[in-house]
């Protein structure tokens, strides 16, 4: 069934060739420079979209513009008080509503007025200029509300927990959450599920590196422009969708949104209450207010405004609890304080909502097969500048399509297809991506074979990748294949301790992928076991090796979760001494970019070169490229961590008396879905030995192929009937294992999710649950739900084995 490829007398090695060199700083540079300088929020890019289009075609690459109509909210106005309200009898009842807010917001003294803007800064153009969009949250609801306000952390669900037991009053109440750990739209789910009527997140300096999970690296200690620490003013927008539930556009669930479908007016998956992000500046006196109410719960990390007088107690202000769990409360001396007043916020966020075309760039270079396809996408929209986020991978991906030109110019014909996508509209919920994703669905499952995201190629030098364990293999290879710009000065911060944090919780510490020679470093990583003791890389695990799982938060999850095409992501970050990246805020600009993030471009060339390396094997290997065996290892692993958190789970609960009948209902239940979980295992076991064995097969063709006579081009090989038939049968098995673990009714409550093994962490977002269905039934102590997720897993396993046995 393979056509013949079309000649070209390029083998693999021309084409890295070509990819070693073609890939250039200056054009780099000219990319950022080009995608920086305007506004291109989603909906407001068309000229880029036109531009992309132009760019990708004088290469000879054929690209079409496609448009949805989607829903999106842009910013009107907003505004932040700390007011103080007389307490008179007749207020005292009910003043903490919107309306009558509103009629009283002139009696109120007004203590602070956040100024919620970013400062303008020398050198920074985008700062300064009238193209910038305010401060907001894409999705936010429109609201104007007069509350009081607690301090919840993180707003993560175990902070929730906490204040749900210490009774903190959240209920009609504004929350001041802290950017970190999770999702920002998690939070704003969390309040709103507790009847809170605003939330206020803000950037705690603590959270940029060494200690947090902003947006990483510590900075020399003088804030941006004058050095490379945070600019105090900065402010990080972003989306509050619920992504974990839904990504897309909220009005059409599970189809494209194209002029004309109907429309879902539910919204189920965007807040129905306001949010707002503010600065560490704007933060830090509304916070001090709360000083001295509510309490500190121990297990909170210490945010780093102390020095301008922030204890971090919850609130909200006057309110002294009578439960004191193990909390030391320190009751605050109230003297000259005879006349009752109340601090409270006054909150306005004004967005309008509007049904706005966007628009995704479709590429293809069509190869000698048309139905295995590689996809590799970027976003184009940014909430400003962007020049790390997405600006960064859209110049990478844009030298990686002036390579394949040069490439084409050759007479190169891949001999898989290959598709490039500029998205649109990802800042939002991954609406552009997920769009295209939805309209294409069937498609992309016949005939996709792995999608290759890239958002923020860089704002530091170490390296954080996630995929698909089916990629596990190409991915490592590439990065064994690509030098390392920086590779001395790195190896001695490493010898320092020096690492790269994750930017979300939730997952193991992330690991730099690169310390020398080449990005991935294993050779010497080896020779130098006893250096690298006490290091990161102790944490390096033979499975994986060091590419965590995927989560949420780019354009890979609709290919991932949606359509199950193996995908991957990758990020060179911050490490624990360089700049402050500025993540959604004005200074994600040129001029940062040019002097903190990636001096030199170094990096916007070296993930071109990654991610090209990794579509050369994925389209130039006869037999593609994939370790089974790696997934099956996957599986057998996370089971194990599943299986142990159903243990620790069930533990206690089985411990305890058997008196009643409902009691040993509930063992029984344990009992039997621990028994099925031990099932899923013993089919995984038998899945890994197929596994094995299939992959040695795959492993003894290619070789045979590969030792064909090297003085005849290995494409005259594939007229051989012999070689297409047994490539053509095993790529076949290959292609389609990732979609054995489909299940189409999707995940309890988030039916969207079609994945069995991957989704986003439920309460995490960014990072991603492995066996969503198990954890998430264990979790609610629901043992009959454990047992049907394990066998409804169970089948997938069944299938997937069945699926590659070798005839
Ligand atoms: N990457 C964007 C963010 O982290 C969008 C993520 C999403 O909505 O899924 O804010
Ligand atoms: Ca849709
Ligand atoms: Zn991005
Ligand atoms: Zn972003």
């Amino acid at each position: 069934r393979y056509p013949l490829p079309k000649n070209k007398d390029l083998g693999i090695e021309r084409l890295v060739k070509i990819l070693d060199e073609t890939p250039n700083p200056a054009k780099a540079k000219q990319w950022s420079r080009y995608y920086t300088s305007g506004a291109h929020v989603a909906g407001k890019n068309y000229s880029q979209a036109v531009w992309t289009k132009e760019k990708w075609e004088s290469y000879g690459i054929k690209s079409e513009i496609v448009e949805y109509e989607v829903l999106l909210n842009y910013p009107v106005g907003h505004r932040l008080a700390l007011v103080e309200r007389g307490v008179t009898a007749d207020t005292i009842e009910n003043d903490a509503t919107a309306e009558s807010g509103k009629e009283k917001q002139k009696d109120d003294k007004v203590l602070f007025e956040a100024s919620l803007e970013e400062d303008e800064v020398p050198g920074n153009e985008f700062s300064q200029s009238k193209d910038r969009l305010p401060t907001f949250h894409g999705y936010s609801a429109n609201g104007t509300v007069t509350a009081e306000f607690v301090y919840g952390g993180y707003c993560d669900f175990d902070a929730f927990k906490e204040l749900d037991e210490l009774k903190v009053p959240i209920k009609g109440n504004i929350v001041l959450c802290r950017y970190g750990l999770i999702f920002r739209g998690l939070k704003v789910l969390g309040a709103q599920d507790r009847g809170a009527v605003g939330v206020i997140i803000f950037t705690d300096p603590a959270d940029d590196y060494p200690d947090g999970w902003s947006g990483g690296g510590s900075g020399d200690g003088k804030p941006y422009p004058e050095g490379s620490g945070r600019q105090p003013s900065s402010v990080q927008r972003g989306s509050v969708q619920f992504l974990s539930l839904r990504p897309g556009d909220p009005t059409t669930p599970g189809y494209a949104s194209k002029p004309g479908v109907p429309r879902s007016d539910e919204h189920a998956a965007i807040p129905s209450i306001p949010s707002l992000p503010i600065s560490y500046l704007d933060a830090a006196p509304i916070l001090k207010a709360l000083n001295g109410w509510g309490y500190q719960p121990k297990g909170w990390k210490k945010g780093g405004l102390v020095d301008r007088g922030v204890d971090y107690w919850t609130g909200p202000v006057g309110y002294e609890p009578e439960v004191i769990r193990g909390v030391e409360v320190l009751k605050p001396t109230r003297t000259g304080n005879a006349k009752p007043t109340k601090t409270l916020l006054h909150f306005e966020n004004i967005v309008e909502y509007t049904l706005t075309p966007i628009w995704d760039v479709i590429g293809i270079i069509n190869g000698s097969i048309s139905d295995e396809i590689v996809v590799i996408g970027n976003h184009r929209d940014a909430w400003n500048a962007g020049a790390g986020d997405p600006v960064s991978g859209s110049a990478a991906v844009m030298e990686l399509s002036r390579t394949f030109g040069e490439m084409l110019k050759k007479d190169w014909k891949p001999l898989r297809t290959i598709i490039l996508a500029s998205w649109d509209g990802e800042e939002y919920g991954l609406v552009g991506s997920t769009e295209w994703v939805e309209e294409h669905r069937a498609f992309l499952m016949q005939n996709a074979v792995a999608y290759l995201n890239l958002d923020i190629a860089t704002s530091g030098p170490w390296l954080d990748a996630a995929s698909a364990p089916l990629l596990y293999k190409v991915f490592t290879d590439a990065m064994k294949a690509i030098k390392d710009p920086l590779a001395d000065s790195k190896r001695d911060l490493i010898h320092k301790g020096e690492s790269v944090r994750p930017v979300v919780a939730a997952m193991k510490p992330v690991i730099p992928g690169s310390d020398g020679i080449n990005v991935y470093q294993d050779h010497d990583r080896d020779h130098n076991k006893e250096t690298y003791k006490g290091s990161i890389y102790e944490i390096w695990s033979k499975d994986g090796g060091i590419i965590r799982p995927i989560g949420s938060g780019s354009d890979f999850v609709g290919f991932q979760d949606i359509a199950l095409v193996p995908s991957s992501d990758f990020s060179f970050r911050q490490g624990a001494s360089g700049a402050v990246y500025h993540y959604h805020s004005n200074y994600d600009s040129f001029d940062w970019m040019e002097k903190f993030g990636d001096p030199g471009f170094k990096y916007h060339l070296t993930a071109a070169k990654l991610i090209g390396h990794m579509v050369l094997s994925l389209t130039e290997t006869p037999v593609i490229p994939f370790s089974l065996t790696d997934y099956a290892n996957f599986l057998a692993k996370h089971l194990k961590q599943a299986i142990e958190f159903f243990d620790k789970t069930t533990q206690a609960i089985a411990a305890s008396s058997l008196t009643t009948e409902v009691h040993s209902d509930i063992i029984k239940g344990i009992y039997r879905s621990r028994e099925s979980l031990t099932r899923l295992g013993e089919q995984i076991a038998k899945l890994k030995t197929a596994t094995v064995q299939f992959d040695e097969e795959a492993l003894a063709l290619s070789e045979e192929i590969s030792g064909l006579d090297p003085d005849i081009p290995w494409y005259r090989w594939w007229q051989s009937l012999h070689y297409w038939a047994r490539v053509k049968d095993l790529n076949n098995k290959i292609q389609f294992f990732e979609r054995k673990f489909i299940y189409e009714d999707g995940l309890d409550g988030r039916e969207g999710f079609k994945h069995v093994v991957f989704a986003p962490g439920l309460w995490t977002g960014y990072s991603g649950a492995v066996f969503p269905g198990i954890l998430e039934s264990v979790e609610a102590k629901n043992w009959t739900n454990v047992e049907r997720w394990s066998e409804i897993i169970q089948k997938c396993v069944i299938d997937a084995a069945r699926s590659i046995e070798l005839n």
